[in-house]
């Protein structure tokens, strides 16, 4: 069992169960692209609410923890930024009555720390996309201490009619309803070991994974089902629920050198692992989540039940050797 009068369980849970409402009723009430970052990637008023909303609650509840995440408040401070700006402080004021802009740019740089020895990471709207689609999206919530995940949470509230996923080391893996009681369902895994027979799960955006090398992989292991393209940590919610039991993210082959950001994935291998399943990078590395806001010691991500790990390996690795003797031999 979780232990739910942990406060580091209770305040995750909590703060995500109220966090994935704020987002619902944003992408119900005003879904719409906001600002283009510096890297093209789109920011709307949801990941910006959520952020405050959670830089705010981590702030009272902790504030020894450095919080590290993926929004700053720069960009509402421009002319673009002042009316998502009244936006963000419109909706936040469901939940937060009286807060003002100020406050909110304050709590969504309360995120803007460096990873410590402890320490919080969250990704507010991870998948922004799918968000914009009126489709998949989670937030992303987790504890980090000593480069160890301890607590990480998922709220999504496009899966399966709302989820909420939570994991704490050692204390298994849990499904809690989104409204706030607590009806905890243990997950597990799935137990399917024929590589044939695998649900395989991939990125929706073609241009975060490599869509001919999953093809490749796909026919390597025999797979006959094509891959379930979804957005976000939904994805690990899915593997940890039994509901898919393979995870690539392959390098795109336009950003061969993409590092994952430490908030995209803390969550999501905490509640794959919890759930008895396994996470590693593309060669089998365990993910190092203490260098840093990046992954820099791995490549890429395979999440899996566990007894379909050792066949993705051995395909990945067969695949990787044939792809470098194609760039020495070119035809
Ligand atoms: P997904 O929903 O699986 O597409 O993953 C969403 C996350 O992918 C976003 O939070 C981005 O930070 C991240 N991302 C952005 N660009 C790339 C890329 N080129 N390769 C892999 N992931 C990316
Ligand atoms: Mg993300």
């Amino acid at each position: 069992m979780i232990d739910l009068t942990d406060p580091e369980i209770g305040l995750a849970i909590k703060g995500v169960q109220q966090a994935s409402h704020l987002a619902q009723r944003i992408q119900q009430e005003m879904v719409a692209p906001a600002l283009v970052k510096e890297d093209r990637s789109p920011v709307t008023v949801a990941d910006f609410a959520v952020q405050a909303l959670l830089g705010h609650w981590l702030a009272e509840a902790f504030p020894e923890d450095p919080l590290v995440a993926e929004e700053n408040s720069k960009t509402l401070g421009s002319a673009e930024g002042q009316s998502i700006l009244e936006q963000v402080t419109r909706s936040l004021g469901w939940f937060v009555p009286g807060a003002t802009g100020e406050d909110i740019c304050r709590w969504i740089d309360h995120g803007n720390q460096q990873p410590g020895d402890r320490f919080w990471t969250l990704d507010p709207i991870d998948g922004t996309k799918g968000f914009l689609r009126g489709d998949q999206y989670a937030v992303a919530l987790a504890l980090v201490v000593e480069g160890k995940i301890q607590v990480g949470v998922l709220g999504c509230p496009n899966l399966e009619g709302g989820a909420l996923v939570v994991a704490a080391r050692d204390q298994g893996c849990w499904r809690v309803p989104l409204t706030g009681s607590q009806d905890l369902q243990p997950l597990h895994v799935s137990e399917r070991d024929d590589p044939g027979q695998a649900r395989v799960l991939r990125s929706f955006e073609p241009g975060h994974t490599h869509v001919g090398r999953m093809d490749e992989l796909m026919a390597a292991l025999g797979v006959q089902a094509e891959p379930v393209r979804m957005d976000s940590q939904a994805k690990y919610a899915l593997l940890a629920e039994g509901k898919g039991d393979l995870l690539f993210r392959l390098l795109s082959p336009q950003q061969p050198d993409y590092q994952e950001c430490i908030w995209d994935q803390a969550a999501g291998s905490l509640v794959v692992e919890e759930a008895g399943g396994k996470v590693t990078d593309l060669e089998g590395k365990p993910l190092d989540f203490s260098v840093g806001k990046m992954l820099v010691a791995n490549r890429g991500v395979l999440a899996s039940n566990g007894r379909l790990h050792p066949a993705a390996l051995e395909v990945l690795g067969k695949s990787k050797k044939n792809s470098e003797s194609r760039i020495q031999n070119p035809a």
